[in-house]
């Protein structure tokens, strides 16, 4: 399927790794030019290398920062104000018992997960409606439709974001331009893998056992592989998935157990 996506121009946030990564590398296969941004510069350099390996043909940008901040986000407009595709996404809050969240911890799980999307969108929305053309992608979480107890400030910020895109997805519809969110399950990046080292130390299994334990639990038997993920991205991004917006799509090899 041809996705009709060649020279159009994509900032993907938080895109060094993991889920960001293979959003950015599924758009550049199909001929996106790529701004990808993130924190760490070393890291960020080596996915940009992967990234023009794998996509000769196009133009990818750098842009070092922290998207969760003002200063992150103006240092990627300034590279590229007018996106075509906006791929919203950043780090995930840290677990706890909400007994012991500050309000600080709130503020931070805030900017990152619910303001930074929002400002981003409403920074380059208004020119993609007038193009008539855009696509926004944010990576949410499987969390949104099944809340998972340790991860109040996650629940909490994301639900903010996803109540929000729900109400201007349908504002923007007429204009060609879709929002969507992608809640991914359980895939295998170095968050999940740092997730599931401090749980295998507070179980006390071993890595390998806590990970088989974890696979098991999901009814495809194993964890998403980030291109699985990159590659629905990309298909949210296309030409075909115009008539496609204001959804909340769950990659979670099945692991949400309700219908709807
Ligand atoms: P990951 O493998 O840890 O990658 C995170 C990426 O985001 C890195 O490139 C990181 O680079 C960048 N980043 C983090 N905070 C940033 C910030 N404030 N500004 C700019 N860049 C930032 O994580 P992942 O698994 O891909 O997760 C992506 C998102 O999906 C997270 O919000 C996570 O909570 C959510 N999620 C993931 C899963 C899963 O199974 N993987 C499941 C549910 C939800 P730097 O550190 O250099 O900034």
């Amino acid at each position: 399927m041809q996705l009709g996506l060649a020279g159009r121009r994509a900032l993907v946030c938080a895109a060094s790794k993991g889920l960001g990564r293979a959003c950015a590398l599924a758009l550049a296969r199909e001929g996106v030019d790529v701004v990808i941004t993130a924190r760490h510069q070393d890291t960020l350099l080596e996915s940009a290398t992967i990234l023009r390996q794998e996509a000769p043909s196009v133009k990818v940008t750098t842009v070092v920062g922290d998207i969760a901040t003002e200063e992150g986000r103006e240092a990627a407009l300034s590279v590229l104000p007018d996106p075509d595709i906006l791929i919203n996404n950043a780090g995930g809050p840290p677990p706890g018992d909400f007994r012991n969240f500050t309000r600080d911890d709130w503020i931070k799980a805030l900017d990152a997960n619910m303001l930074a999307p929002i400002a981003l969108i409403k920074a380059t929305i208004d020119r993609m409606a007038e193009r008539k053309f855009g696509r926004i992608v944010n990576i949410t979480s499987g969390a949104v439709k099944a809340p998972i107890g340790v991860l109040g400030l996650s629940n909490g910020a994301r639900a903010g974001l996803t109540g929000f895109v729900a109400g201007v997805a349908r504002q923007v519809a007429s204009s060609g331009v879709t929002i969507n969110n992608l809640l991914p399950g359980k895939f295998d990046t170095d968050r999940l893998r740092q997730t599931l080292k401090a749980q295998a130390e507070r179980n006390g299994r071993s890595l390998v056992d806590e990970i088989s334990v974890a696979e098991r639990a999901v009814p495809a038997g194993r964890f998403g592989h980030p291109d699985e993920f990159g590659a629905f991205c990309a298909f949210l991004c296309s030409t075909q998935a115009a008539y496609m917006t204001g959804q909340n799509i769950l990659l979670d090899g099945g692991a949400y157990p309700g219908v709807l």
